[in-house]
């Protein structure tokens, strides 16, 4: 299939990308690994494709303030690779080896991946999972959104009509993590997947962070979860009711590869199991 009819501008500065994003049914393509199936499945129908690819100034990775600052377009394969974010954020560059095969994170975004919100996927929930802010600009200026406030329901999220995701800024964190993660096929979008970090004062859980993807609408924050860990023990009993918490807390879809039961009963593994492993690295 071939995708209908649309208008394309390959903008040359952020404000023109902008003011023709403010074109109704306009949609900006970053790396495309998403947008152009959807094209030419005709599942999305844009009057105007904007193009940002030629936008080097949403293109850079820089540490600030004890923060990694992430420019939208910058390209997934970048952010995996880059040694800076292995040490300050080894569990972003992690998530980001499940995200499709290298060709896709050549070419795919940053901000691609957290703007098409897809639920399964594994960026969002990391995010979610790291307490990110988000930048987003239009023609009235620039505002931040927390990334557990950005993502509304699949594919949907707090971008208005003439805006672009500019800029990703995740706090560096110290203490254990793990990524465990349940699909089909090797990289395939996830079935379900958690993303835990832990940090430990002795015995004792500090904090802990969970976050699951591909068991709800969006991803799924795991509060209670990680309010029964912290102050206390991090033993096999507590590890294993954060678990049981954790999967309470979700919402999952049952379809053709999973049934929602069965995505619940994997959250709680997945959950314990990377509970465990994030205590080990704490
Ligand atoms: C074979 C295959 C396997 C895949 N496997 C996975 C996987 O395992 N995990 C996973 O998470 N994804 C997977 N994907 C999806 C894909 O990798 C990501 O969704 C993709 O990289 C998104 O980034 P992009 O830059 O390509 O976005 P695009 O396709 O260009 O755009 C996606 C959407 O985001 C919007 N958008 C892009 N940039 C911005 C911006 N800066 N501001 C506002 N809106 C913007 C576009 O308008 C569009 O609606 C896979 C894709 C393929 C083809």
């Amino acid at each position: 299939m071939k995708a209908a009819p649309f208008e394309y501008l390959r903008a040359t500065s952020l404000d023109e990308a902008i003011e023709a994003l403010g074109t109704p049914d306009a949609r900006a393509l970053a790396g495309g690994q998403s947008l152009v199936p959807l094209l030419n499945l005709r599942q999305a129908r844009p009057s105007l494709v904007v193009d940002i690819n030629r936008l080097d100034e949403l293109s850079f990775l820089r540490k600030e303030n004890g923060r990694l600052e992430i420019g939208a377009l910058t390209r997934h394969r970048a952010v995996e690779t880059s040694a800076v974010v292995r040490s300050e954020i080894p569990l972003l560059a992690e998530a980001l080896g499940h995200v499709g095969h290298v060709a896709i994170r050549n070419r795919g975004t940053i901000g691609g991946s957290l703007a098409h919100a897809d639920p399964a996927a594994e960026l969002p929930a990391v995010m979610v999972a790291l307490d990110a802010d988000f930048t987003v600009r239009s023609a009235s200026g620039e505002r931040t959104v927390a990334a557990r406030d950005f993502f509304l329901g699949p594919h949907r999220t707090a971008l208005g009509r003439g805006e672009l995701l500019t800029r990703i800024s995740v706090p560096s964190h110290r203490g254990g993590w793990a990524v465990e993660e349940l699909s089909r096929r090797s990289r395939d979008l996830a079935l379900v997947a958690v993303f835990a970090t832990v940090t430990m004062t002795g015995e004792v859980c500090e904090s802990a962070r969970i976050a699951v993807a591909g068991a709800g609408p969006t991803p799924i924050r795991a509060t209670a979860a990680e309010a029964s860990l912290t102050g206390g023990p991090m033993t096999g009993d507590a590890i294993a009711l954060a678990a049981e918490l954790a999967a309470a807390a979700t919402d999952p879809p049952g379809d053709l590869h999973a049934p929602a039961d069965y995505r619940r009963e994997m959250a709680a593994v997945l959950t314990r199991r990377a509970l465990a492993r994030a205590k080990e690295g704490a």
